[in-house]
């Protein structure tokens, strides 16, 4: 059976949730070979096996640690080499798309970025996308080479099924270039307990109508009750009430949750080019003419100040 590539990403060995949902997508197209790399690759097996990855192709060594891209696209491009598969799959992050984008190039494939689905099609991967503020949806193939296509975060649902999870060491040859960019500092960052953002199932965001960068705990609280990421408008942002890290929309991140919550949003365009692919979208605008009403899947006309408490409260006592 065609084996189809996917590259994990994972923190020294904890695999991160978009690189389960690629293995659901990958066994559509075939058996998922997944490829770990750097320090705890090896603790990834067992998890992916555990997703339906019939192989797991690792390799530990120290330049993904110390280097920028460079060795991962040297060691995706050696598994391409050795396993020929139909596709690779990558997550949608700012360096999953460098990959991603460095690989084609290597093989001399076509790419597919920010994909909200992937299919098995007659002639390959169909891949679907979400595109102009998610004005349309575009159904694209890749007509050269191995297709590599990047998935965005919350595209299809993580599904456990048991997967061989064989390991194999990924022989790698480093490029010259691998070493051209070196990691000379990290620091973490100051956790908020919260998950990332882009990986969220569920988001609650916040805007104008906040009024404040104190009431952000009133957004903060619901997201708090549902285990949601918080995000907010530009306004919001640009108000100084929370951090540019937060800010969704075109000139912000990009989000697909399964749930969005939007609190004094209005709705303006460049917001929903970041949100509006999420599954199920609910507004809480006192302004019953508000744009953001026409996308919702359910709105409540009110002041948040108002709502958006009841709501915490009613989830907190039904998870009591
Ligand atoms: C090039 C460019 C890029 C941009 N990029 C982004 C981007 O990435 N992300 C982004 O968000 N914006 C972006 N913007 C800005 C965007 O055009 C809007 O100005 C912004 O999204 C408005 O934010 P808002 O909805 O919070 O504020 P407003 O448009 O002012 O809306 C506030 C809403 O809150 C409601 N409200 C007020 N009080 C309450 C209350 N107590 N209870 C309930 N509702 C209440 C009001 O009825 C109103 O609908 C960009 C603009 C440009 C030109």
């Amino acid at each position: 059976m065609a084996e189809v590539l996917v590259f994990v990403d994972h923190v020294d060995g904890a695999v991160r949730k978009p690189a389960l949902e690629l293995l659901t997508l990958a066994r559509r197209l075939g058996e998922p070979v997944a490829v770990a790399l750097g320090a705890g690759a090896g603790r990834t097996v067992g998890v992916l096996g555990e997703h339906g990855a019939v192989r797991v192709l690792t390799s530990e060594a120290a330049e993904y640690g110390d280097y920028l891209v460079v060795p991962k696209v040297d060691a995706l491009q050696a598994a391409v080499e050795s396993v020929s598969p139909v596709a690779v799959l990558v997550s949608s992050s700012a360096e999953g798309k460098e990959v991603a984008a460095r690989l084609a190039l290597r093989i001399g494939s076509g790419l597919i970025t920010d994909a909200v689905d992937v299919e098995a099609g007659a002639e390959g991967p169909v891949a679907t996308q979400s595109v102009f503020a998610a004005s349309f949806t575009t159904r694209s193939r890749v007509s050269r080479g191995v297709p590599v296509i990047t998935v965005k975060p919350n595209s299809a649902p993580v599904e456990p099924v048991a997967g061989a999870g064989a390991v194999e060491e990924l022989v790698v040859s480093f490029s010259e270039g691998a070493s051209g960019t070196r990691v000379v500092s990290r620091t973490a960052r100051e956790s908020s307990g919260r998950p990332e953002l882009t990986e969220a199932a569920i988001v609650v965001s916040g805007g104008r109508g906040v009024n404040g960068a104190e009431n952000f705990a009133v957004i903060e609280a619901l997201a708090d009750a549902l285990g949601a990421a918080v995000g907010a408008s530009r306004a919001a942002v640009d108000a100084g009430w929370y951090p540019h890290s937060n800010q969704v929309g075109q000139t912000g991140k990009t989000v697909s949750p399964q749930l969005y919550i939007a609190s004094g949003i209005s709705g303006a365009i460049q917001h929903r080019a970041g949100m509006q692919t999420s599954k199920t979208i609910v507004a809480v605008n006192k302004d019953e003419e508000a744009p953001i009403f026409e996308l919702v899947d359910y709105g409540v006309v009110g002041d948040l100040f108002n709502v958006v408490p009841q709501l915490t409260d009613e989830v907190n006592a039904r998870k009591g």
